[in-house]
């Protein structure tokens, strides 16, 4: 009967049809508790690495700019990780916003997979070996696997996978990459680590948007819940797919797909 262009006319019809025919509606409340929602986890989000950065300013400036030379180039630089933090959450922010809005679009070229999990093994190297964690890439990856995907994209699923792998892992820990062929035009990617692993119940959760599964123990490792939910979004942008097993105690494997190229 009617033609609606928008979202909250077309809302509006169908309350008005649900009171005329007596009939109870929750439904139509979603949008605005999912709004409500994401705002109250931004927020949350902000606030504490906000908090950090205005108590170190503080400190320097109630402290007349710290006499100790030392002492005072810590707390710059603490304030400065900080604003790394919150400059890095709404990054990905903006990032999610965008796939959750059908928003941003893949620039698919072909390249090496081989080479980009090497390149990211080399930024991520550092990191490994503060936390004693071995990272490891079969010496049978000698030639070139081409992919048909977004490169810079692949290149975030690959550091998120690979930085969460370190972040959970054990001391002395590994972490080992696979590239396995599984059809014709098809590639596996796997990512196993022998860390602390997650348990059933949360598993299932581990790819929802500010998930953790112990969050004060992300906090301390600069987690904000949101690279899993970028990394799955970025997979079924390009239309494959991404697994998860994990044990407590023993570790987790991520895989996912992608298309392959001659
Ligand atoms: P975060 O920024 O907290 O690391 P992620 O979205 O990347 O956010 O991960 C969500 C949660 O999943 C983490 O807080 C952690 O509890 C769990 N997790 C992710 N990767 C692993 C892993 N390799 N081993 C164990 N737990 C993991």
């Amino acid at each position: 009967k009617t033609v609606t262009t928008d979202i909250t006319s077309l809302t509006n019809d169908i309350r008005n049809f649900a009171k005329e025919k007596k009939i109870e509606i929750e439904s139509l409340n979603i949008r605005e508790e999912y709004r409500r929602e994401f705002l109250g986890n931004v927020s949350h989000e902000l606030k504490t690495p906000l908090f950090t950065v205005q108590g170190y300013l503080d400190t320097l400036i109630e402290g007349g700019a710290i006499k100790d030379k030392e002492l005072r180039k810590k707390y710059i630089e603490r304030a400065s990780k900080g604003v790394e933090r919150l400059i890095n959450i709404v990054q990905n922010l903006d990032m999610i916003t965008k796939f959750e809005s059908n928003d941003l679009n893949l620039e698919l070229t072909k390249f090496d997979i081989i080479a980009e999990i090497q390149n990211v093994f080399d930024l991520l190297e550092m990191k490994a070996d503060k936390k004693n964690i071995m990272l490891m890439f079969d010496e049978k990856y000698t030639s070139p696997i081409y992919v048909y995907a977004d490169k810079e994209k692949i290149q975030q699923v690959l550091t998120n996978l690979i930085m969460n792998s370190i972040k959970y892992g054990k001391d002395k820990g590994t972490t080992e990459v696979c590239v396995e062929t599984i059809a014709k035009n098809k590639i596996l990617v796997r990512i196993q680590d022998n860390g602390e692993g997650i348990d059933k119940q949360n598993v299932s959760r581990i790819f929802e948007r500010f998930f953790r599964v112990d969050k004060s123990g992300a906090r301390s490792e600069g987690g904000s819940g949101l690279g899993l939910a970028i990394v799955k979004h970025i997979i079924e942008a390009h239309q494959e797919k991404i697994f998860v097993q994990s044990t407590l105690t023993k570790g987790s494997e991520f895989s996912f797909t992608l298309p392959k190229s001659k």
